[in-house]
Protein backbone atom coordinates (compact mmCIF):
# COMPACT_ATOMS: atom_id res chain seq x y z
CA UNK A 1 0.00 0.00 0.00
CA UNK A 2 2.81 2.44 0.65
CA UNK A 3 4.08 2.00 -2.88
CA UNK A 4 1.04 1.74 -4.02
CA UNK A 5 0.37 5.56 -2.50
CA UNK A 6 3.77 6.85 -3.79
CA UNK A 7 2.64 5.80 -7.23
CA UNK A 8 -0.76 8.12 -6.42
CA UNK A 9 1.74 10.75 -5.37
CA UNK A 10 4.19 10.98 -7.65
CA UNK A 11 2.86 8.89 -11.25
CA UNK A 12 0.85 12.21 -12.18
CA UNK A 13 3.97 14.15 -12.36
CA UNK A 14 7.27 12.08 -13.20
CA UNK A 15 4.84 9.88 -15.85
CA UNK A 16 6.53 6.62 -15.03
CA UNK A 17 3.76 4.04 -15.65
CA UNK A 18 1.51 3.91 -18.46
CA UNK A 19 -1.07 1.38 -16.81
CA UNK A 20 -1.20 1.06 -13.02
CA UNK A 21 -2.26 -2.49 -11.69
CA UNK A 22 -2.88 -1.38 -8.14
CA UNK A 23 -5.85 -3.11 -7.60
CA UNK A 24 -4.59 -6.16 -8.91
CA UNK A 25 -1.60 -5.89 -7.20
CA UNK A 26 -3.03 -5.77 -3.49
CA UNK A 27 -5.34 -8.67 -3.93
CA UNK A 28 -2.25 -10.66 -5.32
CA UNK A 29 -0.13 -9.11 -2.24
CA UNK A 30 -3.20 -10.77 -0.23
CA UNK A 31 -2.50 -13.72 -1.95
CA UNK A 32 1.44 -13.56 -0.78
CA UNK A 33 0.72 -12.90 2.69
CA UNK A 34 -1.33 -16.08 2.90
CA UNK A 35 1.36 -18.02 1.52
CA UNK A 36 3.95 -16.69 3.67
CA UNK A 37 1.52 -17.52 6.35
CA UNK A 38 1.27 -20.99 5.28
CA UNK A 39 5.21 -21.35 4.81
CA UNK A 40 5.11 -21.20 1.11
CA UNK A 41 7.13 -18.16 0.40
CA UNK A 42 8.56 -17.72 -3.03
CA UNK A 43 11.76 -16.05 -2.97
CA UNK A 44 10.25 -12.72 -4.49
CA UNK A 45 7.16 -13.10 -2.36
CA UNK A 46 4.94 -10.06 -1.98
CA UNK A 47 7.99 -8.10 -3.44
CA UNK A 48 6.64 -5.00 -5.99
CA UNK A 49 7.47 -4.30 -8.98
CA UNK A 50 7.04 -2.11 -12.53
CA UNK A 51 7.56 -4.24 -15.74
CA UNK A 52 8.82 -2.64 -19.08
CA UNK A 53 5.79 -1.83 -21.25
CA UNK A 54 7.93 -4.20 -23.68
CA UNK A 55 7.04 -7.14 -22.55
CA UNK A 56 3.33 -8.96 -22.87
CA UNK A 57 1.33 -9.50 -19.67
CA UNK A 58 -1.42 -11.34 -20.19
CA UNK A 59 -4.72 -9.60 -19.92
CA UNK A 60 -3.11 -6.39 -19.32
CA UNK A 61 -2.55 -4.03 -21.80
CA UNK A 62 1.06 -3.89 -23.23
CA UNK A 63 1.82 -0.66 -25.64
CA UNK A 64 5.66 -1.23 -26.50
CA UNK A 65 5.35 2.71 -25.80
CA UNK A 66 3.72 2.77 -29.41
CA UNK A 67 0.42 4.71 -30.36
CA UNK A 68 -0.01 1.36 -33.05
CA UNK A 69 -0.10 -0.86 -29.85
CA UNK A 70 -2.58 1.32 -28.12
CA UNK A 71 -5.26 -0.95 -26.48
CA UNK A 72 -3.57 -4.00 -27.35
CA UNK A 73 -4.33 -7.05 -24.28
CA UNK A 74 -2.03 -9.82 -25.24
CA UNK A 75 -3.69 -13.60 -24.45
CA UNK A 76 -0.58 -14.58 -22.85
CA UNK A 77 2.46 -13.57 -20.49
CA UNK A 78 6.11 -13.29 -21.67
CA UNK A 79 8.32 -15.88 -20.07
CA UNK A 80 10.84 -13.47 -18.02
CA UNK A 81 7.39 -12.17 -15.98
CA UNK A 82 5.53 -15.35 -15.82
CA UNK A 83 8.96 -16.22 -13.85
CA UNK A 84 8.70 -13.23 -11.65
CA UNK A 85 5.08 -14.17 -10.64
CA UNK A 86 5.92 -17.79 -9.99
CA UNK A 87 8.33 -16.51 -7.20
CA UNK A 88 5.81 -14.21 -5.89
CA UNK A 89 6.46 -10.74 -6.95
CA UNK A 90 3.71 -8.48 -7.35
CA UNK A 91 3.29 -6.11 -10.75
CA UNK A 92 2.47 -2.61 -9.36
CA UNK A 93 2.09 -1.07 -13.37
CA UNK A 94 3.83 -0.98 -16.56
CA UNK A 95 6.51 1.39 -17.19
CA UNK A 96 6.98 3.72 -19.79
CA UNK A 97 9.61 3.25 -22.46
CA UNK A 98 11.16 5.30 -25.68
CA UNK A 99 8.75 4.12 -28.65
CA UNK A 100 9.71 0.17 -29.37
CA UNK A 101 12.34 0.37 -26.92
CA UNK A 102 14.32 3.18 -29.51
CA UNK A 103 15.82 6.43 -27.72
CA UNK A 104 18.17 7.34 -25.37
CA UNK A 105 15.85 9.62 -23.21
CA UNK A 106 11.99 8.14 -23.30
CA UNK A 107 10.88 11.29 -25.07
CA UNK A 108 10.04 9.04 -27.96
CA UNK A 109 7.33 7.74 -26.24
CA UNK A 110 3.72 8.04 -27.77
CA UNK A 111 2.76 8.33 -23.50
CA UNK A 112 4.59 11.12 -22.79
CA UNK A 113 8.23 12.04 -21.52
CA UNK A 114 9.39 10.45 -18.14
CA UNK A 115 10.57 13.08 -15.61
CA UNK A 116 14.07 12.14 -13.84
CA UNK A 117 13.38 12.07 -10.02
CA UNK A 118 16.94 14.00 -9.60
CA UNK A 119 16.98 17.65 -10.59
CA UNK A 120 19.89 19.61 -11.00
CA UNK A 121 21.24 21.62 -7.75
CA UNK A 122 21.37 25.23 -9.45
CA UNK A 123 18.77 24.43 -11.52
CA UNK A 124 16.08 22.72 -9.62
CA UNK A 125 13.33 23.24 -12.51
CA UNK A 126 14.91 21.74 -15.34
CA UNK A 127 13.22 18.35 -16.74
CA UNK A 128 15.94 16.32 -16.51
CA UNK A 129 15.23 12.85 -18.91
CA UNK A 130 15.58 9.75 -16.92
CA UNK A 131 17.51 8.09 -20.00
CA UNK A 132 15.87 5.21 -21.54
CA UNK A 133 14.40 2.83 -23.87
CA UNK A 134 13.79 1.62 -19.71
CA UNK A 135 13.44 5.27 -18.44
CA UNK A 136 10.12 4.81 -17.04
CA UNK A 137 11.71 1.46 -15.36
CA UNK A 138 14.36 3.31 -13.66
CA UNK A 139 12.39 6.48 -12.93
CA UNK A 140 9.72 4.10 -10.68
CA UNK A 141 13.10 2.52 -9.09
CA UNK A 142 14.57 5.75 -8.65
CA UNK A 143 11.32 7.59 -6.98
CA UNK A 144 10.47 4.41 -4.62
CA UNK A 145 7.04 3.66 -6.62
CA UNK A 146 8.51 -0.05 -6.27
CA UNK A 147 11.60 -2.05 -5.50
CA UNK A 148 12.60 -3.33 -8.79
CA UNK A 149 11.57 -3.15 -12.19
CA UNK A 150 12.47 -4.97 -15.70
CA UNK A 151 13.97 -3.49 -18.33
CA UNK A 152 15.52 -4.73 -21.65
CA UNK A 153 18.81 -3.69 -23.28
CA UNK A 154 19.54 -3.66 -26.63
CA UNK A 155 22.48 -0.97 -27.13
CA UNK A 156 21.94 0.21 -23.47
CA UNK A 157 18.81 0.73 -22.23
CA UNK A 158 18.60 -1.06 -18.80
CA UNK A 159 22.42 0.50 -18.09
CA UNK A 160 22.29 3.89 -19.45
CA UNK A 161 18.53 5.29 -17.93
CA UNK A 162 20.37 3.41 -14.74
CA UNK A 163 22.96 5.02 -14.48
CA UNK A 164 21.08 8.37 -14.76
CA UNK A 165 18.60 7.65 -12.17
CA UNK A 166 21.17 6.53 -9.61
CA UNK A 167 20.43 2.96 -9.33
CA UNK A 168 21.80 -0.07 -10.17
CA UNK A 169 20.96 -2.24 -13.51
CA UNK A 170 21.94 -5.60 -15.44
CA UNK A 171 21.86 -6.62 -19.19
CA UNK A 172 22.65 -10.24 -19.22
CA UNK A 173 24.60 -12.74 -21.20
CA UNK A 174 22.76 -12.69 -24.70
CA UNK A 175 20.64 -15.65 -23.93
CA UNK A 176 20.34 -15.55 -20.10
CA UNK A 177 16.70 -14.74 -20.08
CA UNK A 178 13.85 -15.75 -22.57
CA UNK A 179 12.88 -13.24 -25.14
CA UNK A 180 9.64 -14.93 -25.86
CA UNK A 181 6.87 -12.86 -25.27
CA UNK A 182 9.20 -9.37 -25.52
CA UNK A 183 8.10 -7.02 -28.29
CA UNK A 184 11.12 -7.46 -30.60
CA UNK A 185 13.55 -4.64 -31.68
CA UNK A 186 16.51 -5.95 -32.75
CA UNK A 187 16.29 -9.45 -31.90
CA UNK A 188 20.26 -10.54 -31.69
CA UNK A 189 20.83 -7.57 -29.54
CA UNK A 190 17.63 -7.41 -27.46
CA UNK A 191 17.97 -8.81 -23.79
CA UNK A 192 16.14 -8.79 -20.59
CA UNK A 193 17.36 -7.99 -17.35
CA UNK A 194 16.38 -5.91 -13.91
CA UNK A 195 16.63 -2.62 -12.38
CA UNK A 196 17.08 -2.21 -8.34
CA UNK A 197 18.07 0.11 -5.66
CA UNK A 198 21.15 -2.19 -5.04
CA UNK A 199 23.84 -4.89 -6.90
CA UNK A 200 22.37 -7.46 -4.69
CA UNK A 201 18.67 -7.09 -5.06
CA UNK A 202 19.49 -6.82 -9.18
CA UNK A 203 20.87 -10.48 -8.35
CA UNK A 204 17.86 -11.21 -6.58
CA UNK A 205 15.55 -10.65 -9.53
CA UNK A 206 17.96 -11.80 -12.43
CA UNK A 207 17.96 -15.32 -10.98
CA UNK A 208 14.26 -15.58 -11.18
CA UNK A 209 14.04 -13.90 -14.46
CA UNK A 210 16.74 -16.35 -16.37
CA UNK A 211 17.05 -19.63 -17.77
CA UNK A 212 16.40 -21.89 -20.24
CA UNK A 213 12.93 -21.64 -22.45
CA UNK A 214 12.27 -24.22 -24.97
CA UNK A 215 9.79 -21.11 -26.66
CA UNK A 216 13.01 -19.26 -27.61
CA UNK A 217 15.76 -21.13 -29.39
CA UNK A 218 18.50 -18.39 -28.92
CA UNK A 219 17.77 -18.97 -24.77
CA UNK A 220 21.22 -20.65 -23.50
CA UNK A 221 20.29 -24.34 -21.58
CA UNK A 222 22.89 -22.95 -18.70
CA UNK A 223 22.19 -23.62 -15.35
CA UNK A 224 21.57 -20.22 -13.04
CA UNK A 225 23.77 -19.65 -10.74
CA UNK A 226 23.24 -17.99 -7.22
CA UNK A 227 23.45 -14.57 -8.09
CA UNK A 228 23.32 -13.05 -4.73
CA UNK A 229 26.09 -15.03 -3.43
CA UNK A 230 28.60 -13.94 -6.02
CA UNK A 231 27.92 -10.64 -4.60
CA UNK A 232 29.97 -11.47 -1.61
CA UNK A 233 32.84 -12.61 -3.22
CA UNK A 234 36.41 -11.03 -2.98
CA UNK A 235 37.58 -9.19 -6.18
CA UNK A 236 41.33 -10.10 -4.71
CA UNK A 237 43.35 -11.48 -7.36
CA UNK A 238 40.67 -10.79 -9.91
CA UNK A 239 42.08 -8.86 -13.29
CA UNK A 240 40.37 -5.45 -14.39
CA UNK A 241 40.34 -4.22 -17.78
CA UNK A 242 40.55 -0.62 -18.70
CA UNK A 243 40.13 -0.39 -22.50
CA UNK A 244 42.53 2.40 -23.69
CA UNK A 245 39.98 3.46 -26.64
CA UNK A 246 37.00 4.36 -24.28
CA UNK A 247 39.15 7.66 -22.85
CA UNK A 248 36.84 9.54 -25.78
CA UNK A 249 37.34 13.18 -26.88
CA UNK A 250 35.33 15.48 -25.29
CA UNK A 251 34.75 13.44 -21.86
CA UNK A 252 33.73 15.44 -19.03
CA UNK A 253 36.08 15.75 -16.11
CA UNK A 254 34.21 14.03 -13.63
CA UNK A 255 33.24 10.47 -15.78
CA UNK A 256 37.13 10.60 -16.57
CA UNK A 257 37.42 10.72 -12.09
CA UNK A 258 35.17 8.85 -12.03
CA UNK A 259 36.40 5.91 -13.49
CA UNK A 260 40.02 6.59 -12.25
CA UNK A 261 38.38 6.44 -8.28
CA UNK A 262 36.73 3.23 -9.41
CA UNK A 263 39.50 1.85 -10.69
CA UNK A 264 41.55 2.56 -7.50
CA UNK A 265 38.28 0.76 -4.77
CA UNK A 266 39.13 -1.93 -6.88
CA UNK A 267 42.92 -1.62 -5.82
CA UNK A 268 42.49 -1.59 -2.75
CA UNK A 269 40.33 -4.47 -2.76
CA UNK A 270 42.86 -6.50 -3.77
CA UNK A 271 42.45 -6.46 -7.94
CA UNK A 272 45.32 -5.60 -10.30
CA UNK A 273 44.55 -2.77 -12.94
CA UNK A 274 45.65 -3.96 -16.28
CA UNK A 275 45.31 -1.16 -19.37
CA UNK A 276 43.95 -3.64 -22.49
CA UNK A 277 42.82 -2.54 -25.97
CA UNK A 278 39.70 -3.16 -28.18
CA UNK A 279 40.93 -1.80 -31.41
CA UNK A 280 37.36 -1.97 -33.14
CA UNK A 281 35.56 -0.39 -30.29
CA UNK A 282 35.65 2.99 -32.26
CA UNK A 283 33.61 1.12 -34.73
CA UNK A 284 30.46 0.05 -32.26
CA UNK A 285 28.42 2.83 -32.33
CA UNK A 286 28.09 3.08 -35.99
CA UNK A 287 27.83 -1.16 -36.35
CA UNK A 288 25.07 -0.71 -33.80
CA UNK A 289 22.57 2.17 -35.89
CA UNK A 290 23.02 -0.41 -38.99
CA UNK A 291 22.12 -3.48 -37.41
CA UNK A 292 20.01 -2.72 -34.77
CA UNK A 293 17.38 -0.64 -37.56
CA UNK A 294 18.09 -3.33 -39.83
CA UNK A 295 16.72 -6.06 -37.22
CA UNK A 296 13.93 -3.47 -36.75
CA UNK A 297 12.50 -2.58 -40.34
CA UNK A 298 12.14 -6.63 -40.33
CA UNK A 299 10.56 -6.96 -36.97
CA UNK A 300 8.07 -3.95 -37.35
CA UNK A 301 7.03 -5.31 -40.54
CA UNK A 302 4.36 -7.12 -38.62
CA UNK A 303 2.58 -3.97 -37.44
CA UNK A 304 0.31 -3.85 -40.42
CA UNK A 305 -3.25 -2.91 -38.95
CA UNK A 306 -4.34 -6.77 -39.33
CA UNK A 307 -2.96 -8.39 -36.42
CA UNK A 308 -2.14 -6.40 -33.76
CA UNK A 309 -3.93 -2.87 -32.11
CA UNK A 310 -4.03 0.15 -34.44
CA UNK A 311 -6.45 -0.28 -37.96
CA UNK A 312 -6.47 2.92 -39.08
CA UNK A 313 -8.99 2.38 -42.71
CA UNK A 314 -11.52 3.82 -44.39
CA UNK A 315 -14.46 1.59 -45.59
CA UNK A 316 -13.39 1.44 -49.25
CA UNK A 317 -9.85 0.90 -47.91
CA UNK A 318 -7.55 -2.11 -49.77
CA UNK A 319 -5.08 -4.03 -47.96
CA UNK A 320 -1.83 -1.74 -49.34
CA UNK A 321 -4.26 1.46 -48.31
CA UNK A 322 -4.94 0.11 -44.85
CA UNK A 323 -0.83 -0.69 -43.96
CA UNK A 324 -0.37 2.40 -45.44
CA UNK A 325 -2.83 4.34 -43.30
CA UNK A 326 -1.80 1.94 -40.24
CA UNK A 327 1.50 2.55 -40.13
CA UNK A 328 1.57 6.20 -40.89
CA UNK A 329 -0.85 7.27 -37.95
CA UNK A 330 0.73 4.04 -35.59
CA UNK A 331 4.30 5.29 -35.85
CA UNK A 332 6.24 8.20 -34.41
CA UNK A 333 8.81 9.69 -35.92
CA UNK A 334 12.04 7.97 -34.68
CA UNK A 335 10.37 4.34 -35.55
CA UNK A 336 10.12 5.59 -39.20
CA UNK A 337 13.36 6.83 -39.27
CA UNK A 338 14.87 3.83 -38.01
CA UNK A 339 12.76 1.87 -40.57
CA UNK A 340 14.07 4.00 -42.94
CA UNK A 341 17.66 3.56 -42.41
CA UNK A 342 16.85 -0.22 -41.67
CA UNK A 343 14.95 -0.75 -44.94
CA UNK A 344 17.79 1.39 -46.79
CA UNK A 345 20.98 -0.68 -45.39
CA UNK A 346 19.28 -3.88 -46.18
CA UNK A 347 17.87 -3.59 -49.94
CA UNK A 348 19.54 -4.43 -52.95
CA UNK A 349 22.50 -2.56 -53.60
CA UNK A 350 23.32 -1.64 -50.31
CA UNK A 351 23.32 -4.27 -48.45
CA UNK A 352 27.07 -5.67 -48.95
CA UNK A 353 28.28 -1.73 -48.42
CA UNK A 354 26.23 -1.19 -45.18
CA UNK A 355 24.40 -4.54 -43.18
CA UNK A 356 27.37 -6.93 -44.25
CA UNK A 357 30.17 -4.81 -43.62
CA UNK A 358 28.42 -3.92 -40.17
CA UNK A 359 27.93 -7.75 -39.88
CA UNK A 360 31.88 -8.08 -40.33
CA UNK A 361 33.08 -5.21 -37.90
CA UNK A 362 30.45 -6.95 -35.62
CA UNK A 363 32.89 -10.06 -35.48
CA UNK A 364 35.64 -8.31 -35.34
CA UNK A 365 34.60 -6.66 -31.91
CA UNK A 366 33.30 -9.51 -30.49
CA UNK A 367 36.88 -10.88 -31.26
CA UNK A 368 38.78 -7.81 -29.61
CA UNK A 369 36.72 -8.75 -26.44
CA UNK A 370 37.73 -12.72 -26.92
CA UNK A 371 41.18 -11.43 -26.86
CA UNK A 372 40.60 -8.79 -23.95
CA UNK A 373 39.64 -12.40 -21.85
CA UNK A 374 42.72 -13.66 -21.96
CA UNK A 375 44.17 -11.27 -20.07
CA UNK A 376 41.62 -9.83 -17.79
CA UNK A 377 38.56 -11.75 -16.05
CA UNK A 378 36.21 -8.22 -15.84
CA UNK A 379 36.17 -4.62 -18.03
CA UNK A 380 35.57 -1.18 -15.92
CA UNK A 381 34.52 1.41 -18.27
CA UNK A 382 31.86 4.41 -17.40
CA UNK A 383 28.10 4.00 -18.23
CA UNK A 384 27.63 6.88 -20.10
CA UNK A 385 29.63 9.86 -21.34
CA UNK A 386 27.57 12.22 -19.17
CA UNK A 387 24.71 12.78 -16.45
CA UNK A 388 21.33 13.16 -17.21
CA UNK A 389 20.62 15.67 -19.64
CA UNK A 390 17.63 18.16 -19.84
CA UNK A 391 15.00 17.48 -22.23
CA UNK A 392 15.70 20.04 -25.25
CA UNK A 393 19.67 19.77 -25.09
CA UNK A 394 20.37 17.78 -27.97
CA UNK A 395 17.42 15.48 -28.22
CA UNK A 396 15.96 17.32 -31.61
CA UNK A 397 19.28 15.61 -32.87
CA UNK A 398 19.16 12.17 -33.86
CA UNK A 399 22.79 11.74 -34.13
CA UNK A 400 23.62 13.63 -30.85
CA UNK A 401 20.73 10.94 -29.09
CA UNK A 402 22.79 8.19 -30.74
CA UNK A 403 26.18 9.37 -29.40
CA UNK A 404 24.97 8.33 -25.94
CA UNK A 405 25.21 5.10 -26.37
CA UNK A 406 29.00 4.69 -27.54
CA UNK A 407 29.87 3.01 -23.89
CA UNK A 408 26.88 0.16 -23.79
CA UNK A 409 26.25 -0.90 -27.44
CA UNK A 410 29.57 -2.73 -27.24
CA UNK A 411 28.40 -5.14 -25.09
CA UNK A 412 25.31 -5.89 -26.97
CA UNK A 413 27.07 -6.61 -30.28
CA UNK A 414 29.63 -8.99 -28.65
CA UNK A 415 26.40 -10.25 -26.38
CA UNK A 416 28.38 -9.76 -23.26
CA UNK A 417 26.97 -9.17 -19.53
CA UNK A 418 27.10 -5.28 -18.20
CA UNK A 419 26.33 -3.95 -15.20
CA UNK A 420 25.61 -0.51 -14.69
CA UNK A 421 26.59 0.56 -10.70
CA UNK A 422 25.96 4.15 -9.20
CA UNK A 423 29.09 5.08 -8.10
CA UNK A 424 29.06 8.78 -7.73
CA UNK A 425 27.58 12.41 -7.91
CA UNK A 426 28.60 15.19 -11.03
CA UNK A 427 29.12 18.69 -9.42
CA UNK A 428 25.23 19.47 -9.85
CA UNK A 429 24.80 16.65 -7.37
CA UNK A 430 23.72 14.55 -10.24
CA UNK A 431 24.24 10.43 -10.46
CA UNK A 432 26.53 8.84 -12.41
CA UNK A 433 27.86 5.09 -13.62
CA UNK A 434 29.94 2.87 -14.02
CA UNK A 435 30.07 -0.33 -15.77
CA UNK A 436 31.84 -4.02 -15.01
CA UNK A 437 31.52 -5.74 -18.53
CA UNK A 438 32.27 -9.41 -18.51
CA UNK A 439 32.75 -12.89 -19.80
CA UNK A 440 29.80 -14.33 -21.64
CA UNK A 441 27.69 -16.47 -18.99
CA UNK A 442 30.31 -14.84 -16.58
CA UNK A 443 27.38 -12.37 -14.83
CA UNK A 444 28.91 -13.64 -10.78
CA UNK A 445 32.28 -11.91 -11.66
CA UNK A 446 30.25 -8.76 -12.77
CA UNK A 447 28.67 -8.64 -9.88
CA UNK A 448 31.20 -9.62 -7.30
CA UNK A 449 33.06 -6.33 -9.17
CA UNK A 450 30.19 -4.13 -9.12
CA UNK A 451 29.12 -4.91 -5.66
CA UNK A 452 32.85 -3.67 -4.62
CA UNK A 453 32.54 -0.62 -6.27
CA UNK A 454 28.86 0.38 -4.61
N1 LIG B 1 19.55 4.02 -27.39
C1 LIG B 1 19.69 2.83 -28.16
C2 LIG B 1 18.73 2.87 -29.33
O1 LIG B 1 18.02 3.80 -29.43
C3 LIG B 1 19.47 1.62 -27.31
C4 LIG B 1 18.06 1.31 -27.06
C5 LIG B 1 17.88 0.00 -26.34
O2 LIG B 1 18.79 -0.54 -25.73
N2 LIG B 1 16.65 -0.52 -26.42
O3 LIG B 1 18.69 2.01 -30.14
Amino acid sequence: RAHVAAIEALNPKINALITVTAEHAIEAARASDAKRARGEAGPLEGIPLAIKDLFCTEGVQTTAGSKILDGFIPPYESTVTAQLKRDGAVFLGKANLDEFAMGSSNLTSAYGAVLNPWSRRNDPDARLVPGGSSGGSAAAVAARMVLGATGTDTGGSIRQPAAFCGIAGIKPTYGRCSRFGIVAYASSLDQAGPFARTVEDCAVLLRSMAGHDPKDSTSADRAVPDFAAACTRSVKGLRIGVPKEYHIDGMPAEIEKLWRQGLDWLRDAGAEIVEISLPHAGYALPTYYIVAPAEASSNLARYDGVRFGLRAAEKESDLRDLYERTRAAGFGPEVRRRIMIGTYVLSAGYYDAYYLKAQKVRALIARDFREAWSKVDAILAPATPSAAFAEGEGSDDPVQMYLNDVFTVTANLAGLPGLSVPAGLDPQGLPLGLQVLGRPFDEETVFAVGAAIE
